[in-house]
């Protein structure tokens, strides 16, 4: 399915309001809670009365940027908006971009969330629009890839690049994207680069002419607002903070709160493991490591290779998936070893400020008994060694 956004390459400063179809997911999230709300209000449960969902603060935010956008005067108050989702989307005043038969709809029907608005408010979870843009983010890596890679190899080979550079450059100058358009100048139907509509999904662009400097942690790289200030990153070893100078021409792109949070914080770890393995170079020809094989099966795949007649052969196949989660209880209750790729050893990896924590460990052990058999959970460190260790014993 295809959301429509940013298609025409229009560039929109501001929060990610182009996405009509999750302004109008949160609106039946928010509705489903005023429902909630309403319907709870005769149960004597008042702590709640008055209050409306953030889904709905949040909706009308995004419709309040789009008002402006369009010069449209924006809903006057909560009893406006209210009555304007009585009303199909093809008489609101502002213009949404939905699909024509979507503009049919309206989301509430005689007081009730209509078929659509409930659709939209089941799809969504409760962090309903992070997972939407993680969603994106991850579409959006896959188009860029394909329409790169001439072959299944490239493809894997860009996917897993692209995907890295999520890791590494949580802000971005247009000058940079400039130099990726040149590497994957691959354009969609509407000429503009599937890079450029991965930057869209995954980044907010902020005007921001001429030079530019920000203040970062040099650990994970995430932006600071204050020298005094931590990252606040997970697990983040942090150091002493880093001014970055950045030419542009006229925009800065920011990771948005969910990319930040779902792709780039947690991928921390997995960039580790693979820098630390890249490392030891006496490695190198023991042990060949993939980032994101497959399109993300999963985190790492590590082969170790022997010779055989002169041929390099494949001597044993290890995957580790990597997750950097609070509660290790309900990490080991959702968690399944992801993917196809046959591996001898399967290793669930913990980023070592997880692995320290007193019982993280065993609770996840705990959980997982019985629910992924014959996954190891291990540290990224520990991983590591074991992965040099291995390595030379097949050199002997
Ligand atoms: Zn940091």
């Amino acid at each position: 399915m295809e959301y429509g956004a940013g298609g025409d390459g229009r560039l929109r400063i501001g929060p990610g309001v182009d996405d009509d179809y999750l302004t109008v997911t949160m609106l039946a999230v928010g509705l489903a809670g005023i429902l909630a709300l309403r319907s709870g209000a005769g149960n004597g449960d008042s702590r709640s009365g008055g209050l409306l969902p953030n889904a709905w603060r949040g909706a009308f935010a995004r419709l309040w940027w789009r008002c402006q956008e369009q010069g449209v005067p924006p809903p006057g108050s909560d009893l406006d908006l209210l009555a304007l989702c009585a009303r199909p989307f093809v008489a609101w005043p502002v213009s949404l971009s939905l699909s024509s038969q979507d503009m049919q709809n309206c989301l509430l029907a005689d007081g009730e969330l209509s078929p659509f608005a409930e659709q939209g408010a089941r799809l969504a979870a409760a962090d309903v629009e992070a997972e939407w843009t993680e969603n994106r983010v991850y579409q959006a890596l896959r188009a860029a890839a394909s329409a790169n890679g001439a072959d299944d190899k490239q493809v894997e080979r860009i996917y897993a690049v692209l995907r890295r550079r999520l890791i590494d450059q949580p802000v971005l100058a247009d000058l940079d994207l400039k130099k990726w358009e040149a590497e994957f100048p691959r354009t969609d139907g509407s000429g503009q680069t599937y890079v450029h509509r991965l930057v869209t999904a995954a980044y907010i662009a902020r005007s921001a002419p001429g030079p530019q400097q920000y203040l970062r942690c040099p650990s994970c790289r995430n932006t600071v607002p204050d020298r005094r200030m931590a990252c606040g990153t997970p697990g983040c070893p942090g150091g002493p903070t880093e001014t970055v100078s950045k030419k542009t021409l006229a925009v800065m792109y920011e990771q948005h709160r969910a990319t930040r949070r779902f792709i780039h914080d947690p991928g921390l770890v997995e960039a580790r493991i693979v820098d630390a393995l890249a490392s030891k170079k006496d490695l190198a020809r023991w042990v060949r490591v993939t980032p994101y094989p497959r399109l993300d099966t999963l985190d790492i795949l590590i082969e170790f290779l022997t010779t055989e007649d002169n041929r390099v052969v494949v001597a044993g196949i290890w995957g580790a998936d990597a997750k950097d989660q609070d509660s290790a209880r309900l990490l080991g209750r959702s968690f399944s070893w992801p993917g196809s790729i046959p591996c001898h050893r399967r290793f669930l990896v913990l980023p070592e400020h997880r692995a320290d924590q007193p019982g993280y460990a065993a609770d996840l052990i705990a959980e997982l008994d019985g629910r992924a058999a014959g996954v190891e959970v291990v540290g990224e460190k520990r991983l590591v060694s074991m992965v040099a260790a291995r390595a030379r014993e097949l050199a002997l």
